[in-house]
Formats: C-alpha cells, sequence, structure tokens
C-alpha cells in the first residue's frame, strides 16, 4: 500500500539542501515523490500519515555504535579509555552468552529507533554476532555490523580471546552469511578491534578479506593521548599511518573517533576517501579530547556522527551528537564553525556517505529508500518554530521524534515501537545485566529500592 506523509517541513539534505513544505509519497519501500503543498493528497488508497506541524527528515545515519554494550550503561563511569576498556568493558564483553547479547542489542536497536536513528554502523563483540544481525533482522533496522576482531594485547579476559585464524574464519563465515540479508537491509563490516589488539597478520588479512567480499572495514584509530603513545612504542608510528601501512585506509574504512591527528594523517584520510565517524559525547565522557571535526570537512575528509557505546556516554541519541558536534567546536574555531545546517547534513547524507550508501539513503529523494522520520514541533522547547536546521540540531530531543519509517515500514508510531513489547526489552535488559555482571565477577550494587 502507497504511503502518503503530508503537511509536512520536508527537511531533504539533497544536493540543494532544500526545505519543502509539502508531502512525502512512498510506494514499495521507496519515496516515489516530493512535492510541494498538498500534491498528492487525492492518491486513492494510500494510508495517510498527517505531519502538520511536524518536520520530515532522512532516518538519522550513526556510522558508530556497540549495541553489544547497551546493557553496560551506567556500569563503567569515571575513567579514561584504557581503563575503561580493560577493567570494565572487556570483562563485560566477555561474559556474554547469545541470549545477553541479543537482550543488549534489542535494548539499543529500541533506544535508536525512537530516537530516529534509522541505519548504523556496529562493533560487535568477539562472540554469538548472529544474534545481532537476528534482532536487528527482526527489528527492521537497517544495520551493517561486524564481531569485533582482537587476537592480541593485554587484559583479555578468557572470552575474548581468539587465534588469528579463529578470529578470520568466523568473520569470513558472518560475512557469508549475513552481507546482503534482510533484502540488502544488513550488512557486514569487518571490525578489528583497535591497532593494539590486533597482530599485523590479521590486519592485512582482513582488509584482503573485506575487499575480496565488498565489505566495509571499520575500527578505532587515535582516540586518545594515553592509547596513542602505546601505539607509537607498538608500531613505531601514528595510529593513522601505522593502519595505512596495514591497508586499513581507503574509501571503505570508517574510523571512529580520529581526535588526535597530525596534518600527515589528516591528508592521509583525505587522499585515500578515508571516513571518520566523529563521536562527540564519548570523547569528552573518556576525556580523550575535541576531534578537529572544521579542519577535517574544510579539506573534504567525510565525517559523520556516532553515539559509540552506552558506558561511554551514556545516550545513543544522533540528536545529542548534533548538539554537542555543533557546540564544541565554537569556543576554539568561533561561532560561525559548524553551522546547523551542515551538522545536519553529517547526521543524515554523510552517515550514509560514510557506510557507502548515499545512493540509496540519507536524503528524501525520489528513487531512494523510504528511511524517514517525523519529529513533532509542537512542543515548549521547539516554539516558536523557526530555522528547522537549528531546531534540529540545538533544540530537539530524541522523545519529540514521533513517527521512523525503515524501507518504508512503520517501525515507531506516535512515539511506541510497533514491532516490540518496550516493557519486555526493558526487562529483558534487566535481567540481562544481573547475569553479565555475576558471570563477569561483578557486583551489581541495587540502586533500586
Ligand atoms: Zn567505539
Amino acid at each position: 500500500m502507497d504511503l502518503l506523509i503530508t503537511g509536512g517541513t520536508v527537511v531533504t539534505c539533497d544536493p540543494a539542501d532544500r526545505v519543502i513544505r509539502g508531502d512525502v509519497l512512498v510506494r514499495d519501500g521507496r519515496i516515489a515523490a516530493v512535492g510541494q503543498g498538498a500534491t498528492f493528497s487525492t492518491i486513492p488508497g494510500a494510508r495517510a500519515v498527517d505531519a502538520r506541524g511536524c518536520l520530515i527528515v532522512p532516518g538519522f545515519v550513526q556510522a558508530h555504535v556497540h549495541l553489544c554494550q547497551a546493557l553496560f550503561r551506567g556500569f563503567a563511569e569515571d575513567l579514561p579509555l584504557l581503563e575503561w576498556l580493560s577493567q570494565r568493558i572487556w570483562p563485560y564483553e566477555g561474559a556474554h552468552t547469545k541470549e545477553t547479547l541479543a537482550a543488549s542489542a534489542r535494548l539499543g536497536i529500541a533506544e535508536l529507533l525512537l530516537g530516529g536513528t534509522t541505519c548504523a554502523l556496529d562493533m560487535g563483540t568477539v562472540r554469538h554476532q548472529d544474534a545481532i544481525f537476528e534482532v536487528a533482522k527482526d527489528a527492521g533496522l537497517r544495520l551493517t555490523s561486524g564481531k569485533a576482531m582482537m587476537d592480541k594485547g593485554q587484559g583479555r579476559p578468557p572470552g575474548l580471546k581468539e587465534s588469528t585464524d579463529e578470529s578470520l574464519r568466523e568473520a569470513d563465515d558472518l560475512a557469508a552469511r549475513w552481507h546482503g540479508a534482510a533484502d540488502g537491509r544488513l550488512r557486514y563490516a569487518f571490525a578489528p578491534r583497535f591497532i593494539l589488539s590486533c597482530s599485523d597478520a590479521l590486519l592485512a588479512e582482513t582488509a584482503r578479506l573485506a575487499r575480496s567480499r565488498g565489505c566495509l572495514l571499520h575500527t578505532h584509530a587515535s582516540e586518545n593521548p594515553g592509547e596513542l603513545d602505546v601505539v607509537r612504542s607498538a608500531t613505531g608510528n601514528d595510529n593513522v599511518v601505522a593502519l595505512h601501512e596495514r591497508g586499513l585506509t581507503g574509501h571503505d574504512v570508517v574510523l571512529a573517533h580520529c581526535v588526535w591527528l597530525t596534518s600527515e594523517e589528516q591528508k592521509l584520510l583525505r587522499t585515500t576517501g578515508t571516513k571518520v565517524a566523529h563521536c562527540p559525547s564519548t570523547n569528552l565522557k573518556l576525556a580523550s579530547g575535541v576531534a578537529h571535526v572544521p579542519e577535517l570537512l574544510e579539506q573534504g575528509v567525510t565525517v559523520a556522527l556516532g553515539a559509540d557505546g552506552a558506558p561511554c556516554n551514556n545516550r545513543m541519541s544522533q540528536l545529542t551528537e548534533m548538539r554537542l558536534a555543533g557546540l564544541l567546536q565554537k569556543p576554539r574555531c568561533g561561532a560561525s564553525a559548524m553551522p546547523a545546517r551542515g551538522v545536519v547534513r553529517l547526521a543524515t547524507i554523510e552517515g550514509a556517505r560514510a557506510l557507502g550508501l548515499e545512493r540509496d539513503i540519507g536524503s528524501i529523494e525520489p528513487g531512494k529508500r523510504a528511511d524517514l522520520v517525523v519529529i513533532d514541533t509542537r512542543r515548549p522547547h521547539l516554539a516558536p518554530f523557526s530555522d528547522p536546521f537549528a531546531m534540529l540540531v540545538y533544540a530537539a530531543e530524541a522523545s519529540d521524534v514521533r513517527d521512523v519509517f525503515v524501507d518504508g515500514q512503520w517501525l515507531v508510531r506516535d512515539g511506541e515501537l510497533v514491532r516490540w513489547d518496550q516493557g519486555e526489552v526493558l526487562a529483558g535488559a534487566e535481567l540481562a545485566i544481573d547475569e553479565v555482571l555475576a558471570r563477569a565477577g561483578a557486583e551489581r550494587r541495587k540502586l533500586k529500592g
């Protein structure tokens, strides 16, 4: 059945960045037309969605998340990156069963969809990756994900240990199973965790395998000064240079963070077409620093946004990342740095470009897949109606998201999940975190009466 979203303010994010007051017609999961005024209101049989008083925006694309960590929200506070990983996140990830990982993915995806994120690039944990894809398939989210690969490094608990061969074999099997599944909605990304937890042999073979299968490569780079020192002493080079030497730069590579880059590394990103996932909340919370995003954009590097993991944020809201991405640069670069219009593009079409999906999603244009979000602006904190870009970046909140569609499928309706019972998702998460902490040997302080 055709779907007709009527009477909204359509923020298209098309090449001309047009804002249109009118209707969006969806047919067979794709955007059939975008029209000024009530162009299509007479289409017989179409299911109509009244979007008067609302913004209609492209579904948000997050270029770096960890669904496997959604359960750990609030259980890894006030630590810098390397301690945060070794003392909290790795022991918890190593304690996941397939069932607790599925509960974590359900919680994370529920939060993403309710906040208007329709597409994400995810790094899983070492084991049970099928659980994440199975949950995403059921949820309707557009997801590119891959198991974390880590065949070396100190501080890995037994549950995260794997040999080079095991890691490669499992990743390749997963890619064969999931890349292109669910009518292309699910894709595989090869995800070596970061250079310190991967042998040179693993990185080189991973790059080869990913390219032979046409999959993205996704890893972390240059997040934190402490990490950079260790990378330099381990490889003799700066992080992005070391990755480049091992084949992990290029149009098919997404590097999360890139907070600390030399000018040579900035140039390498540009000349190789490597994409950056900027995670402002995480970079602040783990005391990592402020990525020089205006400089990267100036050079023509593709930059997208991501909330990273729930234990280092502690939200998974693209609207929060947009607000911070805008605010963070202004004290350093001046009030005109990072205009809201550009930030909205980072959250949508540039996210799609980072994932290699810019022909299919990221803007509201005829022919693209109908990944759409309706945001209700009839709220005191969004009044009076003004510049839609400024409203989105600085005033809107995840709870303003009213409806969410992926491939034209209605996944959030009137602020509620359509396919899942939210109470069940939350109850499943409570049980699962108890189990993870018990298996990790950590005590859960009973915070609730
Ligand atoms: Zn991350």
